[in-house]
């Protein structure tokens, strides 16, 4: 059955339930923009349903049945460019804050290369720009915790939201709440990580998350010469807390929302510029070490590799324990002149996917490497080629 016909009949309400998945691993392919429309741009990225996505070569017709099934990828969902924030959020994230209700850690990772996706669907095109259009993940996750924090099936918990919004670039923490102070990230001796002095902001409506949003997402690109550079170099972690009111504030559950850094590279590696070398060997670091811990996670291996960055660092709880759900979506562009990143970005969604037992049941397992053989050594995130 196809998924997409499945969805169009369901309309979203808070009473739908779906439960999270451990490792949730999703590709959303945004539409072709005018820019690309004009310039004859060839869209090559198919989704037939299913969770399944093809790359295929420039035709006017693709004939899906001519395509193998060891060259489609599969993932949990695939959302197509008619997709809206409002349909990803309810199948990613949603379920996530449901279960931080629960108690548990989680985090969900926008990924992919600059100007595929990841801040519009996190961010939504209000945080920071446009007014009243869609909302992102972000604002709709806030919304989603106030209304259950309110239901009567959590109100004895007396549960409290707290926020936090700060971003990694070039492996420092700087808080996006209080004028992007650096912030050192210390580990004790029982390996809880802490990010001394970070903000947390008492919220109590979704409106008061938005504000703090827009906030953080203005302080992001403020100071910089190039409007889009930073940005897109550096992690933004969105972190909304729950602590019980009673006993000291104690944590209960916690969910991290990543819009991670660009992940592509090639042209900033012909760069002769040293700190551009820097940044990049950075961000393949960390995107390397993500994948390291999730797939830890997936293996539920007693050793998560968290030290090996400051994003996974900061992440740690999200790695650990048995209530830890995690879900990644990939974002790819539709055109042909992106075809090498898009590859790039569903191999690595692929890889963090394949220990997940929940995916593997739909005979994912099979179609580990697609289109081509590249091995692990080679794949996009390799960080020790820069180091
Ligand atoms: P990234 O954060 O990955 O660099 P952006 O989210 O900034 O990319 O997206 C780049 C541009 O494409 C933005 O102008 C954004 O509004 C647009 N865009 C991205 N995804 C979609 C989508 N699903 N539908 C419509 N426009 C989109
Ligand atoms: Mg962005």
């Amino acid at each position: 059955q196809d998924f997409r016909e499945t969805l169009e009949v369901t309309p979203l309400s808070t009473t739908d339930h779906i439960e999270a998945r451990r490792i949730c691993v999703c590709v959303r392919k945004r539409p072709l923009n005018n820019k690309e429309i004009t310039k004859k741009e060839i869209d090559v990225v198919s989704i037939p349903g299913n969770g399944a996505l093809l790359v295929h070569e420039p035709k006017q017709k693709v004939d899906l049945t001519k395509y193998l099934d060891n060259q489609v990828f599969r993932f949990d969902y695939a959302f197509d460019e008619t997709s809206t924030n409002d349909l990803v959020y309810k199948f990613t994230a949603k379920p996530l804050v449901q279960s931080i209700f629960d108690g548990a850690m989680a985090t969900c990772f926008a990924y992919g290369q600059t100007g595929s996706g990841k801040t519009h669907t996190m961010g939504g095109d209000f945080a920071g720009r446009q007014q009243n259009s869609a909302k992102g993940i972000y604002a709709l996750a806030a919304q989603d915790v106030f209304t259950y924090i309110n239901h009567r099936r959590y109100a004895n918990m007396d549960l409290s939201a707290y926020v936090s919004f700060f971003e990694i670039y070039n492996g420092k923490v700087y808080d996006l709440l209080n004028k992007k102070a650096k912030l050192r990230v210390l580990e004790d001796d029982r390996q809880q990580v802490q990010v001394v002095g970070l903000e947390e902001v008492y919220v109590s409506t979704a409106e008061e998350v938005i504000k703090m949003i827009q906030m953080g997402s203005a302080c992001r690109t403020s100071g910089q010469t190039s409007a889009n550079a930073n940005s897109s170099r550096s992690h933004a972690i969105l972190q909304i807390v729950l602590r019980r009111n009673e006993r000291s504030s104690t944590l209960h559950g916690k969910f991290s929302l990543v819009d991670l850094a660009g992940n592509e590279r090639g042209t900033d590696v012909s760069s002769n510029d040293r700190s551009t070398l820097v940044e990049t060997a950075e961000i393949n670091r960390s995107l390397l070490a993500l994948k390291e811990c999730i797939r830890s996670l997936g293996k539920n291996s007693d050793h998560i590799p968290f030290r090996m960055s400051t994003l996974t660092k900061v992440l740690r709880d999200s790695f650990i324990g048995e209530k830890s759900r995690t879900c990644m979506i990939a974002m790819v562009s539709p055109g042909m002149t992106s075809c090498e990143y898009t590859m790039n970005t569903l191999r690595y969604a692929d890889r963090v996917k394949e220990l997940n037992g929940n995916s593997t049941s739909s005979g994912a397992a099979k179609v580990q490497e697609p289109l081509d053989s590249s091995t692990e050594e080679e794949s996009v995130v390799d960080a020790s080629v820069y180091d």
